[in-house]
């Protein structure tokens, strides 16, 4: 039994790649990974690795983490600049018995000595983007905080080991160093083979204020299904935020168990996500909280379509 769950429908083609590993019993450390080089990169991706969208110094500083859910490893790096594949050095720092989080010029450095691609990831496209936003922030005083979606996939396979990886740009125009949950052990991933894993996407900020990947995980271990332990994990959360903060940012989880079983939830509309299992081909389904309960419906040809042509429309320079 194999399966491989997804944030968002950019995570596609990564997860048919890791298909065709997990169908040929191959490893779920090696069908994340690749999964997720996959979206960082595709350049059209404008919230995961190359093209990217840059801070407020108009650089792309990275985040991505790994975990490996037999052993409890964890690798992960943040506001990392000019490295092609953020998940590969979050994975090899995983490998590491200390130093397994490191950030800045620190895991540049890192990932300098141990030879991975060096490479600019601030695209052309992206620093259009960047311009457009200046000139809307000065012209509408809009919040700059759109733009992020992080990629982040828990994985089974038929060993009934289990991963779990993120990889994301953060939010768009965030300040230098400013690092988001996606990183941190927890709040943007969590994974135990004994159990299941989670993973989430949508303000860091927030997301970071509930640990909302261990506690999908803790709800599981405590006998919910994944639909049932991302439905509450979210509902509790975003209720709390609005009680104690008068707001909630955005919450979205994907979760898989160690039988295959899966779920997802979100508090915005909008949300895709992408799965595929030994009995199921990959399927992209956009999701919606109604009352409490999340309603997963497979995307329409229309859709998808759509979402690639948005994805790679020219854009001109405002
Ligand atoms: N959670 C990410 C962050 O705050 C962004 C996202 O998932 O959209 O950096």
């Amino acid at each position: 039994m194999w399966g491989i769950i997804a944030t968002w429908r950019m995570a596609l083609e990564g997860i048919e790649e890791a298909e065709k590993i997990l169908i040929q019993d191959g490893k779920a450390s090696q069908a994340i990974e690749t999964a997720i080089r996959n979206v960082e990169d595709f350049p059209y991706y404008k919230s995961v690795g190359y093209g990217g969208l840059p801070n407020e110094a108009m650089e792309v500083e990275l985040d991505a983490a790994y975990m490996d859910g037999d052993t409890l490893d964890i690798g992960a790096i943040g506001a990392i600049k000019d490295f092609a594949n953020p998940i590969s050095i979050a994975k090899r720092l995983s490998k590491e018995k200390v130093n397994n989080m490191l950030v800045g010029y620190g895991a540049e450095k890192f990932a300098y000595d141990e030879g991975f691609e060096s490479k600019n990831m601030l695209t052309d496209r992206a620093k259009i983007h960047y311009h457009n936003r200046q000139q809307e922030i000065l012209q509408q005083q809009i919040k700059p905080y759109d733009g992020h979606d992080t990629v982040g996939m828990v994985c089974l396979d038929n060993d009934g080991k289990m991963t779990a990886a993120t990889s994301t740009s953060g939010l768009f125009m965030k300040k230098q160093g400013r690092i988001g949950d996606s990183p941190i052990s927890g709040s943007g991933f969590y994974v135990d083979s004994k159990v299941g894993g989670a993973t989430a996407t949508g303000l860091g900020e927030d997301l970071m204020k509930g640990c909302i990947s261990y506690e999908i995980v803790r709800l599981m271990k405590e006998g919910k299904n994944p639909q049932q332990a991302c439905e509450i994990a979210v509902n509790q959360l975003d209720k709390e935020l609005k009680e104690r903060r008068g707001e909630a940012g955005d919450i979205s989880v994907v979760a898989m168990n160690n039988k295959g079983e899966w779920g997802a939830a979100t508090n915005i509309s909008g949300f895709s996500f992408v799965v595929a299992t030994d009995t199921q081909e990959p399927i992209v389904y956009l999701t919606k909280n109604i009352n409490g309960q999340c309603i997963h419906e497979k995307a329409s040809e229309e859709w998808l379509n759509e979402y690639m042509q948005e994805r790679m429309k020219p854009i001109i320079k405002k």
